[in-house]
């Protein structure tokens, strides 16, 4: 049995973070990875999504070109070149990890970790045990169980695909299924959206939903609202795909089928069980506001407890847990409230804080006001393809203090994090309007709202 302080299963974004905190304090740390070191965000999730985003928003400078002088050919992305780049650019990531874990004196363990009793571990017919587990084994794309379904990609699919696809259908309405219309359809796939209620980003507050609604169409993207999906089939030429949908006409022609419905945490084959860690009833770890779970000593982070699934998330927690278990530091809790967050879609959104609906719900009607502008960004003002950009602030009690700011526009995506500070410290409207505006920008209306 190989003993240490402090075993990490997971080395993705909490697992990493948490490993290299605990042994900054002088921790004997072990971190078990099954497969490349960075998890999601940076092999499969934000990192190579960023790139491509990257690639959607000059595919759409490229067409704003001609409108500013620039005489430049209609261009197609040389998707091969692209992929490359960014595959070069993740591994030069996990490279990075590797050497960040080695000279923090993390030992890196290869395998597939599996629980063989309480804070005992087998990997590779290794058995570790330590005085305190951490669980930061994240997750993965659901798969819907229908006929068909191995037809279809999922997001991880999404990064493996060698050329651009032609003729997508997009199943799914959260923020990873928009972002990928996005990026599919800038860069010249023909895409729809089909999606099972009549409004995608549920969660989100209704400006940016629906401010999202109308500009998707305009970039050419098909929204199949109402869209119970019961089947994928080939069709007649043995190529294209159909997706059958249940009480409805089905649609066809498409090179592939993405599901993006979801995420699932990779606890199936986790022996949690042998370690007395208890699950919700969708398989997320249960933790306290602690992040400690059912077992003594065992504590799990990130996507695999459901919470915010982002990778900030992940890491500030599983750094907070090293900070208090080897640090000495007292324990601190998540704000839940102040979450801010960019959804990579065309234009993107940015938002911090409550919705109106929450606010309303949480403060009473009468208690909430709302400001909120809708534009054209001046980019615009030269071109002929146009984006909108709305934005709202949410304010609660007498002394108005923005709870809420939601932002879907050019620059939302960078103009957010410098709000949410004042968000997290409390800002009122009267802050806001106090502070001097920047121009000629788009984020001076936040602090010019009437
Ligand atoms: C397409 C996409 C885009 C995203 N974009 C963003 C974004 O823009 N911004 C953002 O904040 N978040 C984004 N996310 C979410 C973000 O990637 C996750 O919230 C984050 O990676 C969670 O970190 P984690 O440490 O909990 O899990 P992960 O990063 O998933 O790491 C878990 C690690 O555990 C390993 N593992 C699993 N089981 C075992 C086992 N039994 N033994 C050993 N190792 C195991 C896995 O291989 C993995 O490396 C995106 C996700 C996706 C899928």
């Amino acid at each position: 049995m190989e003993r240490f302080d402090y075993l990490v299963l997971g080395g993705g974004s909490g697992g990493i973070a948490s490993a290299r905190r605990a042994a900054s304090y002088g921790a004997r740390v072990a971190l078990v990875e099954r497969g490349r070191l960075g998890g999601t965000c940076v092999n499969v999730g934000c990192v190579p999504k960023k790139v491509m985003w990257n690639a959607a928003n000059l595919a759409h400078a490229l067409a704003d070109a001609p409108d500013y002088g620039f005489a430049l050919a209609p261009r197609v992305v040389d998707w091969g070149k692209l992929r490359a780049g960014r595959d070069a650019y993740v591994a030069r990531l996990n490279g990075v990890y590797a050497r960040l874990l080695s000279q923090a004196g993390v030992t890196v363990i290869e395998g597939t970790a599996r629980f063989s009793g309480p804070r005992q571990v087998e990997v590779a017919g290794r058995r570790l045990e330590a005085e305190q587990v951490l669980i930061a084994v994240g997750g993965q794309p659901r798969r819907p169980a229908l006929p068909g379904a191995a037809l279809g990609l999922d997001s991880d699919g999404f990064f493996e695909l060698a050329e651009l696809p032609r003729r997508v259908a997009v199943v799914g309405a959260g923020y990873i299924a928009l972002e990928l219309v996005g990026v599919l359809s800038a860069l010249g796939a023909e895409v729809s959206l089909l999606y099972r209620h009549e409004e995608f980003l549920r969660g989100f507050d209704v400006c940016l939903r629906q401010s999202l609604a109308r500009q998707l169409p305009a970039q050419g993207v098909r929204l199949v609202s109402g869209a119970e999906v019961s089947a994928v089939e080939r069709e007649g030429d043995g190529q294209s795909l159909r997706v059958v949908l249940r009480e409805r006409e089905a649609y066809g022609g498409f090179s592939h089928v993405l599901w993006a419905i979801g995420r699932e945490p990779l606890t199936h084959a986790l022996g949690l069980e042998a370690a007395g860690v208890a699950r919700d009833a969708e398989g997320y770890v249960s933790v306290d506001e602690l992040f400690a779970t059912t077992a003594p000593g065992t504590y799990a982070v990130g996507d695999v407890t459901g919470q915010e699934q982002l990778t900030p998330a992940a890491i500030a927690n599983g750094r907070r847990l090293a900070d208090r278990l080897f640090g000495g530091q007292p324990a601190s809790t998540f704000n839940h409230d102040c979450v801010p967050t960019v959804v990579f879609t065309h234009p993107p959104i940015g938002t911090v804080g409550l919705t109106e609906q929450a606010a309303r719900e949480r403060h009473g009607d009468a208690n909430v006001k709302i400001y909120t502008t809708q534009f054209t960004n001046m980019y615009h003002a030269l071109t002929m393809r146009k984006t909108e950009t709305v934005m709202k602030l949410v304010c609660a009690g007498h002394e108005e203090r923005v709870v809420g700011l939601h932002v879907i526009g050019l620059g939302a995506d960078e103009m957010l994090q410098g709000f949410a500070v004042a968000v997290e410290l409390g800002a009122t409207k009267r802050d806001f309007d106090r502070t001097l505006a920047i121009h000629p920008t788009a984020a001076e209306e936040l602090v010019t709202l009437r």
